[in-house]
């Protein structure tokens, strides 16, 4: 069996692991709720547990490291899961330090829109590029960077939080306290919301119907605009027209090779695309204007494998030097870079 990395993607409602070979192929994977309310002690116990089924069924693996993502913010040089808002009861919880003792192996952490674009960038729609933005639309917007080959961190690891540049002045408040925030006016909740405005219950509309007389969510909205629904093709109008002008600020301020967008909304991308690309070319400057903006390709495994090869390709473009940190040599983890 080739070197393995173990993965684990943490996140607010679900906690997933994997074992994942250099290529990016999941050999295994085994998840569980993630016990968000009871706090680091016993989620770092689910992850233990997790870890332990994956290498006893595969006893012959051969397990270089361990590569998390997690939700921000967090400082992936340190190690340290600072407080996300997801997370009950984590605060400066150094989990580098706590696996690696664990399991006496070297243990990388990214947060999950980085891990993400990592995957994407290595194993998904991003391969060969140079420079990527990674997009995630569903509930909020985040997002990652590759920029020339490495993760873009900027100070404590925290760049790249693209749902809170301010792209108007408009709009709902943002969950965290701003006016104007790219996530409040362009996330899949937001269209949902403006969807859930634009109609009433019991108000005979497709979208209504589609919600059981609910509150609609982005997910109606695509489904009834793939029927023709004149008021939900508006609604992915509008909604294409927010993405269109974040993406423009994106293009401008990191210049990739190519934007790629995941999360939840991007299953409807086919029918965002055209709008989003006429948005960006109305009000990208000339030399932006032609960078391709593509739909994502892995789906909800992009953070695991991108996790994954924070060990499995370590020392290679895409690892940031400030990550690499004092481990001892272990038992096989020299094979780490052998193709
Ligand atoms: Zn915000």
């Amino acid at each position: 069996m080739s070197t393995l990395a173990l993965a684990f993607d943490l996140g607010g409602t679900e906690l997933r692991g994997a074992l994942v070979e250099r290529g990016g192929d999941v050999v295994a994977r085994v998840s569980a709720p993630t016990l968000a309310v009871a706090g680091s002690e016993a989620v770092i116990g689910q992850i233990i547990t997790l870890a332990d089924m994956l290498l006893k069924e595969h006893p012959q693996a051969k397990v270089t490291g361990i590569g998390m993502c997690a939700p921000g913010p967090l400082d992936p040089k340190a190690g340290i899961v600072i407080g996300p808002p997801t997370l009950a009861g984590w605060h400066n919880v150094p989990l580098i330090d706590i696996l690696s003792r664990q399991f006496g192996l070297p243990v990388r952490l990214e947060n999950d829109a980085n891990a993400a674009a990592l995957g994407e960038w290595r194993f998904g729609a991003g391969r060969g590029t140079g420079s990527l933005v990674f997009v995630t639309v569903s509930t909020g917007i985040g997002g990652g960077v590759i920029a020339d080959g490495h993760i873009y961190h900027g100070r404590r690891g925290l760049a790249a939080e693209i749902g809170h540049m301010t792209i108007t002045g408009e709009g709902d408040r943002c969950f965290c306290g701003a006016l104007g925030c790219f996530e409040a006016v362009a996330s899949g909740t937001a269209l949902g919301r403006r969807a859930t405005r634009l109609t009433a219950p019991g108000d005979g509309s497709l979208l209504r119907r589609l919600s059981n007389n609910g509150d609609v969510s982005a997910r109606h909205v695509v489904e009834a605009a793939r029927t023709g629904d004149a008021a939900a093709r508006h609604l992915v109008e509008a909604e294409a027209k927010w993405l269109g002008i974040g993406f423009t600020n994106l293009l401008h301020l990191y210049s990739p090779d190519l934007i790629v967008m995941g999360g939840g909304l991007s299953n409807g991308f086919d029918l965002l695309a055209p709008t989003i690309r006429a948005t960006v070319e109305e009000r990208a400057m000339q030399a932006y204007r032609d960078v391709p903006i593509v739909l994502a390709e892995l789906g909800e495994r992009a953070g695991l494998v991108g996790a994954a090869s924070l060990i499995l390709w370590e020392g290679e473009p895409g690892t940031a030097l400030a990550m690499v940190q004092d481990d001892e040599p272990k038992t096989g983890a020299r094979e780490v870079s052998q193709g």
